[in-house]
C-alpha cells in the first residue's frame, strides 16, 4: 500500500495518522481538514477556552511542525467535495487525490434550531468548533442575559462558564430532567443542585416555541407563551454524525457510517472512525461521541489498515468540568436497572444491570472513578451493600 488519505482532521484523524507512522507505515499520508488550523482539542472549547484562560496554541493536539516531521501532508482549509470509489480518488474541487486506502474521520455536526423559529438569527450560537466559540466570545460580558437551549454537557458546561463570568443564565431542557440521554436521575439531580447553587435557572419539561428578534435575538418564547429576554442564545441540542460524503459515495449508513468490527466500511478500501462511525457491539450497533473513542477507534483502524486484524473493543470514559466539580464517567450505562449511591467522601453513582457493574459516575471523587474504571476493565462487580457503605475501602473491593 502506497498512499493513505484521511478525510477529517479532528481528534480521530490526527490520532490515526500519528499511529500509522508510529507503526512504521512509510508510504504517503495526506490528512485533509476543512478548518484553517491544525487538529485541536475540542473539550476545552466549552470550558477553559471559552473562559479565556487558554491560548489558541494550547488547543493544538500537536504543534504544526509535527506533521511535516512525520511526512504527513496536512492540508488545512481543504473541503472534500466527493469520493470516486471506482477510481479511488478524493475530490477537492478540481483536484483529485488518489488513495490506496481511505479513512473517513469526519466527526459530527451540531443540530441547529430551524430558521423558521429564529434559529439563524444573529446572536444564536452552537458550540462545536473553534470558529463558533470565537464568534460568541464577545457576548460573554457580565450581566448579559443568556438562554441556553439543551441541558446536555454542552449546555451545562457553557452555563457554568457563563455563571462564572457573572452572566444571568437560564437553561431550557425539553425532557423532565437534564442529562437524560447520558446519566441517571441521581447524577442529574446532583448537577442540577450544583448549578442552582451558582444561580443558574434550569427549566426542565420546557419546550421552546421560538427565538424572538428581527435581525438579532431579543429573547425567547416558550411553548406556554412565557417570554424570556435574552442578549444571546446558545444551542446545545445534540450532534449528528457527518455522513454526507459517505452517503453520496453509496457507503452503508446505520446511525453513522457503518463499519465492521475492525473499522472497515461497506467498501473494503474505506475505513471510518470517531463520532461519524457506528460499529457492531453486543448484537447491535454503537456509535460513541467521545474523545476517548475517537483516539482508540482511530488507532485500531490504523493498525487494521496495516493488517493487524483486531476487533475494536471500546473502553469508554468521559469527563465534564463544571465549576470546581469534575464529573468523571467510566463505562457505558446502557441497560442499567439500578444505581448504587456511595456518598462519601464525595458522591459516586454505580450503575448495575442485575449483579453486573456497567459504569460509574464520580462527582469530584477521583478515587471512586479510578477504582470503578479498573473494576469495569477487569470485569469485577462489587457487592452493592459494601459499595454503598462509606466505611468500605474501595480498593479492597478490587481484590474481593
Ligand atoms: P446531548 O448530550 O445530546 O444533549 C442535548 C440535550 O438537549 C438533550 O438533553 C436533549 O434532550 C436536549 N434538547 C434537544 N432538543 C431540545 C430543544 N429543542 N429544546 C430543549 N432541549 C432540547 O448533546 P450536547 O450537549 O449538544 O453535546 C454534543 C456532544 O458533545 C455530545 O456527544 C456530548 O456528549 C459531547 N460533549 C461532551 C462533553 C464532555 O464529555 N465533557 C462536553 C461537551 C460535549 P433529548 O435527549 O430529550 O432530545
Amino acid at each position: 500500500m502506497k498512499r493513505i488519505v484521511v478525510v477529517g482532521a479532528g481528534q480521530a484523524g490526527a490520532s490515526l495518522v500519528a499511529r500509522l507512522r508510529a507503526k512504521g507505515f512509510d508510504g504517503g499520508i495526506t490528512l485533509l481538514g476543512a478548518e484553517p488550523v491544525p487538529p485541536y482539542q475540542r473539550p476545552p472549547l466549552s470550558k477553559g477556552y471559552l473562559l479565556g484562560d487558554m491560548a489558541l496554541e494550547r488547543l493544538f493536539l500537536r504543534p504544526e511542525i509535527f506533521y511535516a516531521d512525520q511526512a504527513v501532508d496536512l492540508r488545512m482549509g481543504a473541503s472534500v467535495t466527493g469520493l470516486d470509489r471506482a477510481a479511488q480518488t478524493v475530490a477537492l474541487g478540481d483536484e483529485h487525490l488518489p488513495y490506496d486506502a481511505l479513512a473517513l474521520t469526519t466527526g459530527s455536526v451540531p443540530r441547529h434550531l430551524p430558521a423558521s423559529i429564529g434559529g439563524n438569527l444573529a446572536g444564536v450560537y452552537t458550540v462545536r468548533g473553534l470558529a463558533d466559540v470565537n464568534a460568541m466570545a464577545a457576548e460573554f460580558r457580565a450581566s448579559a442575559r443568556v438562554v441556553i437551549v439543551g441541558g446536555g454537557y454542552i449546555g451545562l458546561e457553557a452555563a457554568a462558564v457563563a455563571a462564572k463570568r457573572g452572566l444571568d443564565v437560564t437553561v431550557l431542557e425539553m425532557a423532565p430532567r437534564i442529562l437524560a440521554r447520558v446519566a441517571a436521575p441521581e447524577t442529574a439531580a446532583a448537577v442540577n443542585a450544583l448549578h442552582a447553587g451558582h444561580g443558574v435557572r434550569i427549566l426542565t419539561d420546557t419546550a421552546l416555541a421560538r427565538i424572538d428578534g428581527t435581525d438579532r435575538v431579543s429573547g425567547v418564547t416558550l411553548a406556554d407563551g412565557t417570554h424570556l429576554p435574552a442578549d444571546f442564545v446558545i444551542v446545545g441540542i445534540g450532534i449528528a454524525p457527518a455522513t454526507d460524503l459517505a452517503e453520496a459515495a453509496g457507503l452503508t449508513l446505520d446511525n453513522g457510517i457503518a463499519t465492521d468490527a475492525q473499522g472497515r466500511t461497506s467498501d473494503p478500501s474505506i475505513w471510518a472512525a470517531g463520532d461519524c462511525a457506528s460499529f457492531p457491539w453486543q448484537g447491535g450497533r454503537l456509535r460513541l461521541e467521545s474523545v476517548q473513542n475517537a483516539i482508540d477507534q482511530a488507532e485500531c483502524v490504523a493498525d487494521n489498515m496495516l493488517g493487524a486484524g483486531r476487533d475494536y473493543v471500546p473502553m469508554p470514559w468521559f469527563w465534564s468540568d463544571q465549576y470546581d466539580m469534575k464529573l468523571q464517567i467510566a463505562g457505558l450505562n446502557a441497560g442499567y436497572d439500578r444505581v448504587i449511591v456511595r456518598a462519601a467522601p464525595a458522591r459516586s453513582h454505580w450503575y448495575f444491570k442485575g449483579d453486573t457493574l456497567l459504569s460509574v459516575d464520580a462527582l469530584g471523587d477521583p478515587r471512586a472513578y479510578m477504582v470503578g474504571k479498573r473494576m469495569i476493565e477487569q470485569g469485577i462487580s462489587p457487592d452493592p451493600a459494601a459499595l454503598s457503605d462509606p466505611a468500605t475501602d474501595l480498593k479492597a473491593l478490587l481484590s474481593a
